[in-house]
């Protein structure tokens, strides 16, 4: 077989994972890398065949996880993949067994979360306020685009006026706890002990994960760490700058994905 000069680049940066596969760490988001980006946030779905090639990685390395902004109990029910480590809420919510367990401290932020998404849907209407299990409360504008100054000026004000914290995202913003739990907490904490370690993300959120992982390597506490952006019309900049390897879209990131276990795999 005759590789592009890519995909030998590719197999080089996915060796490392093979020298020790015990200590191998996956860490996926879910939306926009795992998932199609959808109008309507409740509908997304993994690729098909996604689910499948998670379970074979979930039995070759060490951890497979999903990390995601995402409740714990939906991305769950989207992949019921034996073995794989669920954070959701970005690590406020964890999967352990088939319970939710949830950071106790995010009981106190309860009534700020609720009473800045009642606030948010009283005042644009129009806007899809998704409430995430009483933690957090995601401004969503893709289904009325017309609506992304006011919802951004109405974000930052909720944000303040709560003492929440603010978090962009793909055609949307998110009111959380301001509890340090983001993605590069979830990363720190996933990476203890391996010895190789992929991040794959598609937004601004991952790049805290982006820069733990390049802070662990630095550390010498991880040998291997690969950033994957997963490319698309609404990838930011910074991102794609950062990243050591680029997918196109979940579709790109499956076949990465495969291609791991293929090499995994291998005798
Ligand atoms: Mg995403």
């Amino acid at each position: 077989m005759t590789l592009a000069p890519d995909e030998r680049d590719l197999l080089g940066r996915l060796a490392p994972f093979a020298e020790h596969p015990g200590r191998a760490v996956v860490i996926l988001d879910f939306d926009g890398t795992l998932a199609p980006m959808v109008d309507d946030p409740p509908r997304a779905v993994p690729l098909p065949g996604t689910g499948e090639v998670l379970a074979r990685l979930v039995r070759c390395v060490g951890r497979v996880a999903v990390v995601s902004g995402r409740p714990a109990a939906f991305l769950a029910d989207v992949l019921p993949v034996d073995g794989l480590t669920i954070f959701g809420q970005y690590g406020v919510e964890r999967l352990e067994g088939a319970a939710v367990v949830t950071d106790p401290r995010a009981r106190a932020w309860a009534d700020a979360v609720a009473a800045a998404a009642e606030e948010a849907q009283a005042t644009l209407p129009d806007l899809f306020v998704e409430r995430k299990d009483g933690i957090a409360a995601t401004l969503h504008w893709r289904r009325a685009p017309h609506l992304e100054a006011q919802a951004v000026t109405l974000g930052r004000r909720l944000a303040t006026t709560h003492g929440l914290r603010l978090e962009p995202g793909r055609l949307a913003l998110e009111l959380r706890p301001p509890m340090g739990i983001d993605k590069g907490s979830a990363t720190r904490t996933l990476v203890v002990g391996a010895h190789a370690a992929l991040v794959a993300g598609d937004d601004h959120g991952d790049l805290a994960a982006y820069a733990a992982l390049s802070h662990v390597v630095a550390e010498r506490r991880l040998a291997h760490g690969l950033r994957v952006a997963v490319r698309s019309a609404e990838a930011p900049a910074e991102l794609l700058r950062q990243a050591d390897h680029a997918v196109d879209g979940p579709a790109g990131l499956l076949t990465l994905l495969a291609v791991l276990a293929d090499v995994l795999e291998s005798p």
